[in-house]
């Protein structure tokens, strides 16, 4: 059973601000954080994004600052109280925004600093002075030795997706940034998962914590019809070729384990017609932007990511999730199925294993507690080919040698340490490059900001895929990509907010 916010006793902002959001009732994670928060207790909680996670801590903490807000315009009036810590900016973003709109009635001001930018807009912020400062840990060590903040007034840490920031190799940078907080403090823990790492750590930071756990890490949807494919490295791009049209997919998203290879695949998609776009760490923070909005409005079918990259952007109901590559853990296999087949949709899960992934499939099934049955694929064209100018479009010849996705050293590139640069001691660092200051997308002034639309097929007509789209035009003698000029089809696959 879930109830409703109004139980709560929020101060009115923010009761306004959520009413607006459209909220009805509170989600699990919501149902059970916000009470303890509100009463002062440190958190470890099992959620991951899309639970409904932010409003559970960032509601309670707001509403506990409520008594520090005021109108004054001096910085000295608004020193950080609440510190959001996240591995990625992605994250950051999503999570700055929704604190945003959540605090948008009060007088409490909130911030996002994260790496890849210019540190001066940032700092310019810092300096107005905010009660909420959402953070990546290496940028926000940045700012404190640069004295643009000071965290001595911190009554509040929030360390979101815990595993994923020790994963990333942030667990020296969060020792510090928590070293330089006061004592005193309620600190609340999130992870998808309680390794026994996420365990040390909250054995040394948190205080006697309450431990909510919504939905196991290893629950993997059980709307998900999961199939795993033996395929070779080099039919991958047949088999998905294939599975997307005898599926009738809309849309999907095809997970690799590398930056290499996410790059490369969608560079091989998009040759083959399917109107892909890549979203891993290289890529500079709007084009990830970018790439999420296009695949959110339908102009791209094709999302190729990686799981760092990918990791608790809230984009819901994707009809279906391809592993190209089985991941290299098995909590990535259930964060990726994860974004399909929600709040009781059926989706569609598809890992292509190859010979050699014999042992992560096994990790994969220790984890679900259920026997994994591999299955032979079966191409429906093992006949000829069809021929669009002279090229042989079967997806298979795309690539020089040793450069396909599959190929070795691609899986050596783990990406684990994409969202940041590697940090050496401070004086032996050279000057960072000053880049071009993008503005990252403003909130918009409806009640989901950025990425939080349910999956919602359209009309057919206007939906039709890339793969339907290439057939035809690949049947008609077309070699054009369909991406080149794109139709003006506009699948509202994802409504935009406003
Ligand atoms: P989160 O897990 O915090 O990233 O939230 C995922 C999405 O759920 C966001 O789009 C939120 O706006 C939305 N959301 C959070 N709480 C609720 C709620 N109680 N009812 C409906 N939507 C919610």
């Amino acid at each position: 059973m879930t109830s409703s916010f109004s139980k709560l006793s929020l101060a009115e902002p923010l009761a306004r601000a959520v009413a607006e959001m459209g909220y009805e009732s509170m989600t699990p994670i919501q149902e059970q954080a916000i009470p303890v928060v509100l009463q002062g207790r440190d958190v470890m909680g099992a959620a991951q994004t899309g639970t409904g996670k932010t409003a559970a801590f960032a509601l309670p903490l707001l509403q506990r600052m409520m008594k520090h807000e005021n109108a004054s315009t001096s910085p000295a009036r608004h020193p950080v109280r609440a510190l959001v810590l996240l591995p990625t900016r992605e994250l950051a973003v999503q999570v700055a925004e929704q604190v945003k709109l959540y605090a948008k009635y009060t007088k409490l001001n909130s911030a996002v600093v994260f790496g890849g930018m210019d540190m001066k807009p940032q700092t310019l912020e810092l300096k107005k002075g905010v009660e909420v400062l959402v953070a990546t840990p290496g940028r926000l060590l940045d700012h404190i030795e640069a004295k643009n903040t000071v965290l001595n007034q911190v009554e509040y840490v929030v360390l979101d997706e815990a595993d994923r920031m020790l994963d990333i190799g942030f667990l020296p940078d969060l020792q510090r940034i928590l070293s330089y907080l006061p004592k005193q403090r309620i600190t609340l823990l999130f992870s998808a998962t309680f390794s026994p790492e996420i365990k040390r750590l909250a054995s040394s930071y948190l205080q006697d914590p309450v431990t909510i756990e919504v939905a196991r890490s290893n629950a993997a949807a059980s709307t998900v019809e999961q199939h795993f494919y033996s395929v070779n490295a080099d039919d991958k791009r047949r088999a998905l070729h294939q599975i997307l049209k005898q599926r009738e997919l809309k849309q999907a998203f095809v997970f690799v384990n590398s930056k290499l290879g996410c790059a490369r695949l969608a560079r091989s998609l998009e040759r083959e017609g399917l109107k892909t776009t890549a979203l891993h760490g290289d890529k500079s923070q709007d084009e990830r932007l970018k790439a999420l909005e296009s695949f959110k409005r339908g102009e791209v079918d094709l999302l190729v990511c990686t799981d760092v990259a990918a990791r608790g952007l809230d984009i819901k109901d994707v009809p279906a999730v391809f592993n190209f590559d089985v991941p290299f853990n098995a909590e990535d296999y259930v964060h990726r199925i994860g974004r399909t087949g929600r709040a009781g949709l059926a989706g569609l899960a598809v890992s292509f294993v190859a010979s050699s992934d014999t042992r992560l499939v096994s990790d994969i099934e220790k984890l679900l507690g259920s026997k994994i049955e591999i299955e032979p694929i079966e191409f429906e064209e093992d006949r000829p080919r069809i021929i669009a100018q002279g090229r042989i479009n079967d997806g298979r010849r795309m690539y020089r040698e040793g450069e396909g996705p599959d190929a070795p050293n691609d899986g050596l590139a783990r990406e684990a340490i994409e969202s940041r640069e590697p940090r050496m001691p401070r004086e032996q660092r050279a000057p960072r490059e000053r880049r071009e200051y993008t503005p990252h997308r403003q909130p918009a002034a409806s009640r989901d900001p950025f990425f939080d639309q349910p999956y919602e097929p359209g009309a057919a007509a206007e939906n039709q895929p890339s793969w339907e789209v290439g057939a035809k035009a690949n049947a008609a003698g077309s070699a054009v990509s369909s991406n080149i000029k794109p139709k003006k089809k506009i699948a509202a696959l994802f409504k935009t907010s406003n």
